[in-house]
């Protein structure tokens, strides 16, 4: 469903992305490990042309595309198929929690105000915030905020959500609400690629866990075989120091 073949990656003399190839399939919840630095975001904001790349191709079911040289059409198209969950949430302060979810679908997607509302309040529904369609993102706790990124996602029905880091900047007693959200999307058969320091959801919820160190994949696999039988010794490093 997503390819992504060779993707390089430099800030200035930063060499961040190696060539790195990835292959989701419909269905997957992969996440993506590795330490600070190894080009994790990197890698997703350039699967969603957040950041241009160097190098690198993307084969997204029909479209076929050169990460370095799309045009604005094969970009537009590909957002049409993606979504992104932000690590700071990215909200519009002076929305409320509906109008931010269903800004995309009438601005981006041309659809009518109304059936947006309807989508919208579905989506916000699914992540438990049918109370608070109206609130604005200052009356709400950090998960709750985050809450209404994934039902903005959602809300876009698109092929694949990618996640960045996305509890990394709610206090720890606020992580588990978000956690349970995306635990119960991968369950209905969302595909996700989620960058995540959270080892429980990796070991819980993905089918394939993948270790980036150094702007390359070193090592892939399911979650036992990462997890209990990590075969690189970079692999082995981290996990014993974050678990
Ligand atoms: P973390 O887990 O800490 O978020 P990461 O694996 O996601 O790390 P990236 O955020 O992809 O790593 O960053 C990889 C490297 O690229 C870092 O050295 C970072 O400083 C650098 N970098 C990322 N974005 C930019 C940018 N816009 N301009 C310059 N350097 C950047």
């Amino acid at each position: 469903m997503l390819e992504i073949k060779n993707v390089h990656k430099s800030f200035g003399k930063n060499k961040v992305l190696n060539g790195v190839d990835l292959k989701i399939d419909k269905g997957d919840v992969v996440v993506i490990l590795g330490p600070s630095g190894s080009g994790k975001t990197t890698l997703l904001r350039c699967i969603n042309f957040l950041e241009k790349a160097d190098q690198g191709q993307a084969i997204f079911g029909d479209i076929q595309v050169d990460l370095h040289k799309a045009t604005r059409k094969q970009i537009h198209a590909i957002r049409q198929k993606t979504a992104f969950v932000f690590q700071n949430y990215n909200l519009f302060n002076n929305k409320t929690a509906l109008e931010n979810v269903t800004e995309g679908l009438i601005i981006g997607r041309k659809i009518p105000k109304e059936k947006a509302n309807e989508i919208g309040k579905k989506a916000l529904d699914k992540v438990g915030l049918s109370h608070k369609y109206n609130a604005y993102p200052s009356e709400l706790s950090g998960g709750q905020q985050q809450r209404v990124g994934i039902a903005r996602a959602i809300a876009l029905n698109p092929d694949i959500i990618l996640f960045d880091e996305p509890t990394s900047a709610l206090d720890p007693e606020l992580v588990g609400e978000v956690l349970t959200v995306m635990k119960q999307i991968a369950k209905e058969g969302t595909t996700m690629l989620v960058v995540t320091h959270e080892m429980s959801f990796a070991k819980d919820v993905a089918n394939r866990v993948i270790f980036m160190d150094g702007g390359v994949i070193v090592e892939e696999g399911s979650p036992k075989e990462i997890f209990t039988h990590p075969k690189e010794e970079r692999t082995k490093q981290f996990l014993k120091r974050v678990i």
